[in-house]
């Protein structure tokens, strides 16, 4: 069953308003975990650039939520500076519960039909050549949400004609053939995180089955070959060498194009403890297996995350594809 977090009511049996309810209630009872002190390579500065400010007004005036500011990405000053922004879908609150995450979970509101052009609209006032669209979990919906989804890339199209697309979407998990859904929207990137090895999926992603997410980027090439897939991995969390070089061959088995790995850090208390951080060092050695696993990109450092230096990376997959073809 896909974890399911249902809110409590007010007393006087109305629904609590979302910013009443503890932004993680499956995660109040669990015990504190003391946070490890970062290394001189993770730290970050706050954003106080104009770009920066910018964006945030541009994401506020259209009530758009960001995964960027929901997860507490480190990596938001620099990127919001140069107008890169990844937009949350389909509300700001997860049906599942992951214990990485920072994302609010509960029972989420019903979905905002007018989201999708407000979407289209955003990026082409931002002037975007390439976004990244993301969404919460939506397991309360019949599929997943994977229409909306399609409505969003569609939208971008039609107010965006020349900016490139790229999607991380949710792993539509027990939702029949919604993905397929999702896959002849046709973005150009078809991204689905495994986020982790499968023997700490229990612990770490729960509500998901590794071989399903595995299975899901398989479906994208199987349907569509043109569709560059993507996947991430966050290290630290307890995993060894050898599992991340298995996940690494799962994937390339799978098809996919793109793999990036970066450093897990926790959000509270209440989250998932890094077990370790990873030197720079070692995420070149990451990259370095993976390139020779067949990869048309990698991307691996401490800060990459999946939305990370997306646009210039999107060229440079491109361009990687063109180059294996001779072209
Ligand atoms: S790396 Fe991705 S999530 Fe983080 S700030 Fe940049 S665009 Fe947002």
């Amino acid at each position: 069953m896909p974890t399911l977090i249902d809110a409590k009511d007010q007393p006087n049996g109305a629904p609590r308003l979302p910013e009443d309810r503890p932004r993680h209630p499956e995660k109040q009872n669990r015990p504190d975990t003391p946070i490890l002190r970062k290394p001189s390579w993770i730290r970050v500065k706050a954003p106080t650039s104009e770009g920066y400010l910018e964006t945030r007004k541009i994401v506020r005036d259209a009530r758009l939520h960001t995964v960027c500011e929901e997860a507490g990405c480190p990596n938001i000053g620099e990127c919001w500076t140069k107008k890169h922004a990844t937009m949350m879908i389909m509300g700001d609150t997860c049906t599942r519960a992951c214990s990485f995450c920072n994302v609010r979970t509960g029972l989420p509101l019903a979905l905002d039909p007018d989201e999708p052009r407000r979407v289209g609209e955003a990026v082409a006032a931002m002037g975007l050549s390439h976004v990244v669209i993301t969404s919460v979990d939506r397991d309360d919906l019949n599929d997943g949400g994977a229409a909306h989804f399609a409505a969003t890339v569609l939208a971008i199209r039609a107010a965006a004609p020349t900016a490139t697309i790229e999607i991380l979407t949710p792993d539509f998990l027990r939702k029949g053939r919604a993905a397929e859904i999702v896959i002849d929207a046709k973005p150009d990137v078809f991204n689905h995180n495994l986020e982790t090895v499968p023997r700490l999926y229990l612990a770490i992603r729960p509500g998901s089955r590794y071989y399903a997410s595995l299975r899901l980027l398989e479906r994208v090439k199987e349907r569509d070959p043109s569709q560059f897939t993507k996947s991430g991995l966050m290290v630290g969390l307890g995993e060894t060498l050898d599992e991340v070089l298995q996940v690494m061959d799962d994937m390339r088995v799978a098809g996919i194009d793109f793999l990036t790995i970066g450093q897990y850090l926790q959000p509270t208390r209440k989250h998932a403890a890094v077990d370790r951080f990873w030197s720079p060092e070692e995420f070149s050695a990451l990259e370095v297996a993976a390139r020779s696993k067949g990869f048309l990109m990698v991307s691996a450092s401490p800060l990459t995350r999946s939305s990370y230096h997306a646009g210039e990376d999107f060229m440079r997959l491109r361009a990687a594809r063109e180059a294996s073809l001779g072209r």
